[in-house]
């Protein structure tokens, strides 16, 4: 549903943003999945982000803005500690009027409001090697501030979100039920998930067997939701929290190895064009486990090549689920558009798996 002026201008009047404000119905920014505007001081003293929360993905915002106020709390009080400035390394949320963490408007959405991180840039893709570097030392911070957070208290915020075993039972489920009549024309992408299914169950394995611990992670660490300093390239502050959940150490590094150590688009369709870089894995595990490493146990680091691959495999996963449902899920721009996305993860996976045992090497060198 489109927003329109006054909706976002009652929206701008419910929070505390400390005067008058004026607002522009543009959406600010690149995101995907809420609608993101920026909101100014009638005074033009300083402006804010007000982003509709989408509630078709996030049921319930409650609880997720509770773990966002719980979570940047904490982080508050580490970068104060640490000699930081928190009003820059960290998301501000903005109360209401009456003290509200979100506004609900009149027909029945969620919003909420930030402070605007000032002097920064947000990096659509991985230009060059050291802001790749910068983006994982960034998240590896994050994480390791996290690490004395009870992860358990934490909103699950979207059900089973990399219950990999879970999301390969959905594939069983929509391959059975072959409501399209797709199947036939996709046997080898079915065999390369069937001939993967013991791999998804190790993560789950490794954190029941209390292997791996249970962290305080982001879910969605692709390098556009970290923001980096406009004038130095520095890290700054890690933003887009609504996926903040407990989960384990291995996605968030797992996602940003999908989504930035490689050069091509999520939905190339020409697979030759597809080419993992072990390179800039190496860039992001070293640039990781720089800021992260300390809290983490060799388990925990042989974990993460662990994740690189699984990551990229349940993606892959699920766009074929969504091919076999009528793409249903994500939004696609031609046929076959779905395929062509889980054929380019399967790609990424099959060259991972050439090159695993130096995946390990890479992020646990001393026993793998
Ligand atoms: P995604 O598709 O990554 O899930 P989203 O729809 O959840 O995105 P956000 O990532 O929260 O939206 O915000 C969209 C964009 O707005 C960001 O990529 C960034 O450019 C900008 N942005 C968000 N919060 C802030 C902030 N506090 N200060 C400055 N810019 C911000
Ligand atoms: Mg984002
Ligand atoms: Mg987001």
């Amino acid at each position: 549903k489109p927003v329109t002026e006054p909706i976002l201008c009652a929206a701008a009047s419910a929070f505390d943003f400390g005067g008058p404000m004026v607002c522009d119905s543009h959406h600010y920014g690149e995101g995907h999945i809420n609608d993101t505007f920026v909101v100014w001081r009638a005074d033009h003293t300083k402006r804010f982000i007000l982003q509709r929360i989408n509630t078709d993905t996030f049921t319930d915002p409650a609880g997720l803005m509770e773990n966002i106020c719980g979570v940047t709390r904490h982080l508050r009080a580490k970068i104060q500690a640490e000699g930081g400035d928190p009003g820059r390394e960290c998301l501000n949320v903005i109360p209401t009027l009456s003290g509200a963490s979100y506004y609900i408007d009149t027909e029945g959405n969620a919003w909420r409001a930030y402070d605007f991180v000032e002097n920064t840039v947000c990096l659509q893709q991985v230009g060059c090697e050291a802001d790749f570097r910068t983006v994982a030392e960034t998240l590896g911070k994050f994480q390791n501030q996290l690490a004395d957070y009870p992860a358990s208290t934490l909103h699950e915020t979207i059900a089973r979100f990399h219950d990999t075993p879970n999301r390969y039972a959905n594939f069983e489920k929509a391959l059975a039920a072959d409501a399209l009549g797709r199947a036939k024309t996709i046997a080898p992408e079915i065999a390369f998930i069937h001939a993967r299914k013991k791999d998804c169950h190790v993560l789950l394995d490794q954190l029941a067997a209390g292997e791996i611990p249970l962290r305080v992670t982001h879910n969605d660490t692709k390098i556009n939701n970290v923001l980096l300093d406009e004038a130095t390239g520095k890290g700054i502050c890690v933003i887009d929290l609504d996926t903040v959940m407990p989960g384990l150490s291995a996605y968030d590094f797992g996602d940003s190895i999908r989504t930035g150590a490689n050069d091509c688009a999520e939905d190339e369709p020409d697979q030759s064009r597809v080419h993992f870089d072990l390179h800039l894995y190496e860039v992001f595990a070293k640039g990781y486990l720089s800021t992260a490493g300390s809290t983490m146990h060799t388990a925990e680091k042989r974990s993460l090549a662990w994740g690189a691959k699984l990551m990229t495999l349940e993606c892959g996963i699920r766009f074929l689920t969504d091919y076999l449902e009528g793409d249903h899920y994500f939004h696609i721009a031609r046929p076959n558009h779905n395929l062509d996305r889980a054929r380019t993860q399967f790609t990424l996976v099959r060259q991972m798996e050439d090159v695993f045992d130096q995946m390990l090497e890479i992020v646990c060198p001393d026993n793998h």
